[in-house]
C-alpha cells in the first residue's frame, strides 16, 4: 500500500458532490496536485481547498479524472479488495443468483443458473471494474487504468472470496481501456484456464465466447427481460433484432413461439445464435437467423397495410409483416453526452419502423442501453415514433437492468438499461 499518496486539491466549492458520495471527480474540479507527477492509474488522496480529507481514488487522464474508491482514510490493499468483493458476492447471494452454501434460493434455482454479474462498477463501489461469472470462470474487465494496474491484486482477492467454485479468471480489457494510455494490455488468463464454454441461464444453455465475444462474452443484463419474452411468446411470430447470441430467441422458443427470426449484422453473431439454438432445440425448424443490417431488414419487410403479395426474406407474406412480437435491443447509440441528439433520432427511426410494420395486437419489446440517454428521453423518442406511425400504443411494462447490475443510489448514471414493453393495437 502506498501510504504516501499523491494529493489532488479541489477548487473551492467543488467538494460538494463528494459530500453526496458521488464517486466521480471531473477534471475541471481540480485546482492543483501535490506530491509529484501523477501517473495514470495512481491512487490519489483528494483534498478540499482547505486541506480537508475527502476521498481516495484512481486518477487518470480524461473528463472523469478520479474514480473514488473510498470516502474513508484507509489503505487500499488486498484486504480492501477482498472486503469489497465479498460484499458484492453477498448481494448476489441475497438476490439468489449465486450459490449460498447448501441453501437453495427461493427466487432462482441456482442449479439452473450459473451466469451472473458479480461486480458492476460503481454499483458495487468498485468504479471501473466489471466481473461476470460463467460457471467456474470469472471474466474480469477493467474500464479504468487504475483497475488495470490493480488487476493481479484483484484476481488474488477474487480467488480468496470465491474459493473452490472458481477455476479460472480471464482478463479481457483490450477494448475497454483508454487507447491513449498505451498500457500495452492484452487479454489472457490471470488464473487457471478454462475451455468448457457452456453456461446456463434460467435452465437454458449458452456457448459463451469470453475469448472473442462482445463485452465479457454474453449480455448478462437481459436475463429478467428475456424471461418476460418467454412469457409472451406462446403462439407468436417473433422477430429478435440485434440478436447477438440469440438470448431472447432461445427464450421465445421455450415459451412456445410459432416462429422465431433472429437478425444481426454480424455473421459471427448469427453463427452463435445457430449454435445456441442447436444446444437447446436441436433440429427445431421454427427458428431462422439472418446476417443482415437491421434497418435494411426492416426496409425489405412489407408493412402491415395490405399491399398484395410481398416477400419477407424469400418467403411469401401476403402483404403482411408476419411478426407480432418484436424485440429491438440495439447497441448503445450514444456512448457520450454529445451524441445524444443523434441517438434519440436513431431510437425514433428504429421504433417508428417497428410500429409501422408490427401486426395489430403485436407486442414490442424496445430497449436502450445508452448511459447518456435517460429513461424519460428514451420514452419520448418511442412516443414520437408511435405518433409518427399513428398506432395506438399502451405501455405494459417498464423494464430495467437486473438486480445483479445494481445502481449505487449516489450514482444515478449507473442506471443505463431501459426498456418498454408495448401493446400495439
Ligand atoms: N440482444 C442481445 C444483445 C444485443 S448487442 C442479447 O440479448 O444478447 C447489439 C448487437 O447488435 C450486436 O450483436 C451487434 O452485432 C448488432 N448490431 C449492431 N449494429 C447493427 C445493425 N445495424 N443491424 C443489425 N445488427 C446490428
Amino acid at each position: 500500500m502506498h501510504y504516501e499518496l499523491k494529493n489532488i486539491i479541489l477548487r473551492k466549492g467543488k467538494e460538494e458532490s463528494l459530500g453526496r458520495f458521488h464517486p466521480w471527480i471531473f477534471s475541471g474540479a481540480i485546482h492543483h496536485t501535490e506530491g509529484g507527477k501523477l501517473e495514470e492509474g495512481d491512487l490519489v488522496e483528494v483534498l478540499a481547498s482547505d486541506g480537508r480529507f475527502l476521498a481516495i481514488g484512481h486518477w487518470q487522464v480524461g473528463s472523469i479524472a478520479v474514480r473514488v474508491l473510498t470516502f474513508k482514510k484507509q489503505p487500499i490493499d488486498q484486504a480492501f479488495w477482498q472486503k469489497r468483493l465479498a460484499a458484492a458476492l453477498d448481494v448476489r447471494r441475497a438476490i439468489g443468483v449465486a450459490q449460498m452454501g447448501n441453501v437453495q434460493s427461493s427466487i432462482f434455482n441456482v442449479q439452473c443458473n450459473d451466469i451472473y454479474r458479480l461486480v458492476h462498477g460503481e454499483g458495487d463501489n468498485l468504479p471501473g471494474l466489471v466481473i461476470d461469472v460463467y460457471g467456474s470462470t470469472a471474466v474480469m474487465q477493467a474500464h479504468s487504468v487504475g483497475m488495470h494496474v490493480c488487476r493481479k491484486e484483484l484476481a488474488q482477492a477474487l480467488k480468496e472470496v470465491m474459493g473452490e467454485s472458481l477455476q479460472a479468471i480471464y482478463y479481457k480489457s483490450e477494448t475497454t481501456l483508454p487507447f491513449k494510455a498505451q498500457l500495452g494490455q492484452e487479454n489472457g488468463f490471470l488464473y487457471g484456464e478454462s475451455h468448457d464454454d457452456v453456461a446456463k441461464e434460467n435452465g437454458l444453455k449458452f456457448h459463451i465466447d469470453w475469448l472473442k465475444g462482445q463485452k465479457t462474452g454474453f449480455f448478462v443484463d437481459q436475463r429478467d427481460n428475456r424471461a418476460l419474452v418467454e412469457h409472451y411468446a406462446k403462439g407468436r411470430k417473433v422477430l429478435n433484432m440485434f440478436c447477438y447470441t440469440g438470448g431472447f430467441s432461445v427464450y421465445a422458443m421455450r415459451g412456445g413461439a410459432e416462429l422465431v427470426h433472429s437478425v444481426d449484422s454480424s455473421a459471427k453473431a448469427v453463427e452463435l445464435v445457430d449454435a445456441n439454438m442447436e444446444l437447446n432445440f436441436p433440429g427445431d425448424t421454427r427458428h431462422e437467423a439472418f446476417a443482415e443490417d437491421a434497418f435494411k431488414f426492416m426496409e425489405q419487410a412489407p408493412s402491415n397495410s395490405p399491399r398484395g403479395e410481398e416477400m419477407v426474406n424469400g418467403k411469401r407474406s401476403n402483404g403482411k409483416w408476419p411478426y407480432n412480437l418484436i424485440i429491438l435491443d440495439p447497441p448503445a447509440f450514444a456512448k457520450h453526452k454529445d451524441a445524444l441528439h443523434n441517438a434519440l433520432r436513431g431510437y425514433t427511426k428504429l421504433n417508428c419502423k417497428a410500429f409501422e410494420k408490427i401486426q395489430p395486437g403485436g407486442i414490442l419489446f424496445t430497449f436502450s442501453c445508452s448511459q447518456a440517454v435517460n429513461k424519460d428521453q428514451f420514452r419520448m423518442a418511442v412516443f414520437t415514433a408511435a405518433a409518427m406511425a399513428k398506432r395506438k400504443v399502451r405501455i405494459l411494462h417498464q423494464l430495467h437492468q437486473p438486480a445483479d447490475h445494481p445502481i449505487n443510489i449516489y450514482h444515478p448514471e449507473g442506471e443505463y438499461l431501459k426498456g418498454l414493453v408495448l401493446y400495439v393495437e
